[in-house]
């Protein structure tokens, strides 16, 4: 019998090796450990073959096996190979990347502490107090962790001593989950309006099938997941929720809590290391019976999944951008396809992807049409065309800003753009701040008093005469969040303004202490970027103004228009919500553009019907499969010459019309970080024909050394295609 075994390597393939001498033969994903050219590594056992391409006598034996059972259940294992597979990309990075750091180290699967208990007499301890107190109360709470020991006051001397006479032993124990058990009897909801019911109906239940539940913020959607999740657990299931980044709030997770206690384990990239360890544990023991995360839980094991849910499943936080660029979405379908469970998309924007899944009749559909709030906020289009501005802001626009404020309301303000300025340049010269390492300006933050590169970590003092001319007239072009928020206190004098976006939100902590702050609902001025869009109720904001989403229109990325829509529409949705309704303003220099029309009727269904017409007719996902291929190098001829050749190489076995390559093209931004990016597009006919274009070209790419220093990935389904 042979083991074929993932490799924490960046190629692409498996490697063979004997089994261990004098040990059973270690199942399907377990940790082992191998002898791997002078090194030693850790491997996961993936296969089991009768025989390998090599000859026997050059194959290695395993060392030793890690896991008494599978650390990776067969679910996981066949959804990372399936994903390796579709994403190409090296099948060790995958498996290794998706375990928690100190499994992907060796540590045990699971936790085992030891615990010191007392053993024997105390009496022969009268002449050492000390000892003998510990002694006692060692046998008193029958045993304690090093820890334990050590925060009762405790020095690991005493112990020691103890265990030099034979007093104490050690003995492994596991230790207490840190989820805790069900509650018998959930929390009751409130009950379900018709609508919420059929869609409950829908998803309830068993068996594989993808349900789109499709409704504004604010109609029921969580409800309704709530409510199927609990059918889930009394049918003794669990249940996993995929949220986008900016949506696992604590309120997120305080909201499933209160509903069903402390069964639920909460997994991202954020948690502490030992947490992230301890919920994956607890998922993969079944202590956990819910486990809400953001992406990567999606690998997460779960013995008993029932049921999935993909909250706001448009959203990009999904697709993973660099390294193993997975969609969290569309694995979470896998999953739930080959676990044989019911899988729940909600949106109240749907990913046209989604959509198109709708029309072609693979998902259905379930809409919730009724909000909580009175009516559907009402729009108006601001011309900026010719019109005097304050601080980017119209007449109009200051108007109802004005107003609302007045009224005692709060007013949201969305501007999609951090810092003070985009653009810092010299009046006298005409010179302009640049990253040295990227081809992008620099953005100007006034009130950490510097310049930062968005691309990369550079960042300078900022100047107060230029660099090039030595003038004092340096000026601010644009205005970012920051800037906005002066802007708006010197207009409105006397109201507050917060300010919600990265800079000014770096901890959960100060996000908290904001939103505190809107929720206690005096009038202010809420002011910025996209962290404001998603998951948040603000009951006291009636008017919600959007600013510069024109870029939307005139990118060149083709999901632009798509993602301006939803991004809009959240922000939209966040008017309103109380008992009065909300008003919306888009400023444009477009109004006429038939875009802005189906937006302001807040009509996505038909926005994404027209966007999909045009997707359909430039035969453009999700009409046809795309995947791009990016290189990068300190020359950019490197990085252009490499694709050229990918793509000759490429065209052979993909020529049109079956493929249709694009480029090489310089990316954007063309630098960065000093290397030269270039991106090569394909779209495929078929996914069948491209996918296997895109292994074959993997596996020769492989085969061959790049040129030094130069970098190659690639996407599939790429989000940017940049
Ligand atoms: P969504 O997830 O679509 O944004 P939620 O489920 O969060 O909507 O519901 C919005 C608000 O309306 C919440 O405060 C929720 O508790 C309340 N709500 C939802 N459904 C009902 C219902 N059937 N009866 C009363 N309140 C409801
Ligand atoms: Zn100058
Ligand atoms: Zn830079």
């Amino acid at each position: 019998m042979i083991l074929s075994i993932a490799l924490p390597t960046p190629l692409r393939r498996l490697f063979d090796y004997l089994p261990p001498a004098a040990h059973p033969l270690p199942a399907l994903g377990c940790r082992v450990r191998v002898p791997f050219g002078r090194r030693h590594c850790l491997g996961i056992v993936v296969a089991h073959k009768a025989a390998s391409e090599l000859p026997v006598e050059r194959l290695r034996a395993v060392e030793a096996v890690l896991d008494p059972e599978p650390l990776l259940p067969a679910p996981i294992l066949a959804l990372a190979l399936w994903a390796a597979d579709y994403y190409q990309h090296p099948v060790g990075e995958v498996l290794f990347g998706l375990l928690p750091g100190p499994l992907r180290r060796g540590k045990p699967a699971r936790e085992v502490q030891k615990r010191w208990c007392a053993q024997g007499e105390g009496e022969a301890l009268a002449r050492a107090p000390r000892q003998r107190a510990l002694h006692q109360w060692l046998a008193e709470r029958g045993g304690a962790t090093a820890g334990e020991l050590a925060a009762a006051g405790f020095t690991p001397a005493l112990l020691r001593e103890l265990a030099r006479k034979g007093l104490v032993r050690a003995v492994a124990s596991i230790p207490p989950a840190v989820v805790a058990a069900p509650v018998a009897k959930p929390a009751e909801g409130p009950p379900l309006r018709a609508e919420q019911r059929a869609a409950l109906a829908a998803l309830d239940g068993e068996g594989f099938r993808v349900t789109l539940l499709f409704g504004d913020t604010g109609t029921g959607k969580t409800e309704v997941y709530l409510a199927a999740i609990q059918g889930c657990l009394e049918r003794g299931r669990q249940a996993l929720v995929l949220v986008p980044e900016i949506g696992l709030t604590p309120q997120t997770v305080e909201r499933f809590r209160r509903r069903f206690g402390g069964c639920v384990a909460q997994y991202h990239s954020g948690l502490p290391e030992g947490e992230r360890l301890a919920a994956w544990r607890d998922a993969a023991s079944g202590r956990a019976r819910i486990l809400i995360g953001t992406r990567s839980a999606v690998f997460v094991p779960l013995p008993d999944l029932g049921m999935v849910v993909v909250d706001e499943e448009h959203d990009p936080s999904f697709k993973q951008q660099e390294g193993f660029r997975y969609h969290a979405r569309d694995l979470a379908v896998v999953r739930a396809r080959n676990a044989a469970v019911p899988v729940v998309l909600g949106s109240a924007t749907p990913s046209l992807e989604t959509l198109h899944n709708v029309e072609r009749g693979r998902y259905r559909m379930v809409r919730l049409t009724e909000r909580a709030a009175p009516r559907p906020p009402r729009w108006q289009l601001v011309d900026l065309r010719g019109s005097p501005l304050r601080g980017g802001l119209a007449a109009p626009t200051l108007e109802a800003i004005g107003r609302h404020l007045d009224a005692g309301r709060q007013v949201l303000v969305f501007l999609n753009r951090r810092g003070y300025a985009p653009v810092l340049l010299c009046h006298h010269c005409g010179w302009q701040a640049h990253c040295p390492r990227c081809s992008v300006r620099l953005v100007a933050h006034r009130s950490r008093n510097r310049l930062l590169c968005h691309h990369c970590e550079h960042g300078e003092p900022l100047p107060h005469t230029c660099p090039a001319c030595g003038s004092a007239d340096l000026r601010y072009a644009g205005q970012g969040t920051e800037r906005l928020a002066e802007t708006l206190s010197a207009l409105f004098p006397g109201v507050p303004v917060v300010r919600v976006d990265r800079d000014s939100t770096r901890t959960v902590r100060t996000l908290e202490k904001a939103l505190e702050r809107i929720r206690g609902g005096e009038p202010c001025l809420l002011l910025g970027t996209q962290m404001l869009a998603k998951g948040h109720h603000f009951p006291g904001v009636t008017l919600a103004v959007l600013l510069d989403v024109d870029g939307g229109l005139l990118s060149p990325d083709f999901r632009a228009a798509e993602r301006t829509a939803q991004l809009a529409l959240q922000v939209a949705g966040r008017a309103g919500r109380g008992a009065t309704p909300g008003e919306v303003i888009l400023q444009s220099h477009y109004c006429d553009h038939p875009f802005f029309a189906r937006l302001v009727e807040g009509d996505y269904a038909g926005l994404a019907r027209d966007l999909l017409a045009q997707r359909r007719r430039l035969g453009l996902p999700p009409f046809r499969p795309l995947a791009c291929f990016r290189a990068e190098a300190p020359v950019a001829e490197a990085a252009e010459r490499f694709l050229v050749e990918v793509r000759a190489r490429g065209e052979r076995m993909l020529p049109p019309p079956a493929g249709c390559w694009i480029g090489p093209l310089p990316g954007t931004p063309e630098r960065v970080r000093g290397r030269a990016r270039f991106v090569l597009t394909v779209l495929g006919a078929s996914r069948r024909a491209l996918g296997a274009t895109l292994a074959a070209l993997c596996h020769d790419l492989e085969s061959c050394r790049p040129p030094p220093g130069l970098r190659w990935s690639l996407d599939v389904d790429p989000q940017e295609t940049g």
